[in-house]
């Protein structure tokens, strides 16, 4: 029997695949996610995907970034333990992680090219996202890796890594994921309205659980930080792609929200996926 070439993402499919950590477990066996994000000029987007990747349970999230958005993380996340690089620097002196989030409210210019060269040249998965998808766009031979990269483009991103025009993709989400997918050997998150995941050799993953009232600035810096903490903890990159989508798509609701309402809601939605598909337990 062939592969089937798209398949719908239920509670039931995620709740198995999550993290859930036992009496044996520490905070560095969880899982330690790295995030790279944030400039002098845009600082929330590094405040939101720090915070994506607290709420969705990592064991430690280490944040490397200049000094700008290391005050702001520092005011809102205390959880977190930061490195303050100066611009230009790589991530070198940032403790051990297993995975990092890359490239929310980078920037692209030198500096930020500087930090995600080294970013990528680490041995462990890493999530590009938002402005590390501009800077990889522009020479994609920095996803010659040999860990697992995971990228997480809406429509306008992915037109800019494939050259393809916007139009073109939204009219066929489905096979220009599976494209990107295969053309530059990462697993690709597509965001939009429906949400698709796609690896080679794999069905492509389709996600329904967002609404529209996620179209707001900052939803996808949190998506990128739950994304990050689930590829921390282990999961592969083409699950903890469609784990993340699905949770972060029932934490928007169905109602006005902001990207903060949706990183607050993360441990609610994650406790009653698991509660109502693993028994309660
Ligand atoms: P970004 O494009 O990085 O700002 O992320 C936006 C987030 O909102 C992604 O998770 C998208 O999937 C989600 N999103 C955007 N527009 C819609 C829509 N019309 N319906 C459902 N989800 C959406
Ligand atoms: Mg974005």
């Amino acid at each position: 029997v062939p592969e089937p070439e798209a398949t719908a993402l239920t509670g039931a499919d995620v709740a198995p695949l999550l993290p859930r950590p036992d009496a044996r477990s520490d905070k560095y066996s969880r899982g330690v996610v790295g995030v790279a994000a944030g400039s002098h000029r845009y600082t929330g987007a590094a405040v939101l995907a720090v915070g994506g990747a607290v709420r969705a349970g990592a064991g430690m999230v280490r944040y490397a970034g200049v000094a700008e958005p290391v005050a702001q993380v520092r005011a809102r996340w205390p959880e977190a333990v930061i490195t303050e690089l100066e611009p230009g620097q790589g991530v070198d002196e940032v403790g051990r992680v297993q995975a990092w989030v890359l490239g929310p409210g980078l920037g692209t210019d030198s500096e930020a090219l500087a930090l995600a060269r080294s970013v990528l040249a680490s041995d462990v998965p890493v999530l590009v996202d938002a402005d590390a998808l501009t800077l990889v766009s522009q020479d994609r031979s920095l996803l010659r890796r040999a860990a697992p990269t995971l990228v997480t483009p809406h429509a306008g991103e992915l037109s800019r890594l494939l050259g393809t025009p916007r139009a073109t993709i939204e009219a066929d989400g489905l096979e220009h994921a599976r494209r990107a997918a295969s053309e530059l050997g990462v697993t690709v998150l597509l965001k939009g309205s429906t949400t698709l995941v796609a690896e080679e050799g794999l069905p492509v993953r389709v996600n329904l659980t967002g609404s529209p009232w996620l179209a707001t600035a900052g939803t996808g810096d949190v998506l990128a930080g739950i994304a990050g903490t689930l590829l921390a903890a282990g999961l592969s990159a083409y699950d903890a792609a469609s784990c993340a989508a699905h949770l972060h798509g029932i934490a928007g609701g169905d109602g006005p929200l902001s990207a903060w309402d949706v990183l607050e809601a993360v441990p609610d939605v994650m406790r009653s996926v698991t509660g109502r598909h693993r028994g309660g337990s």
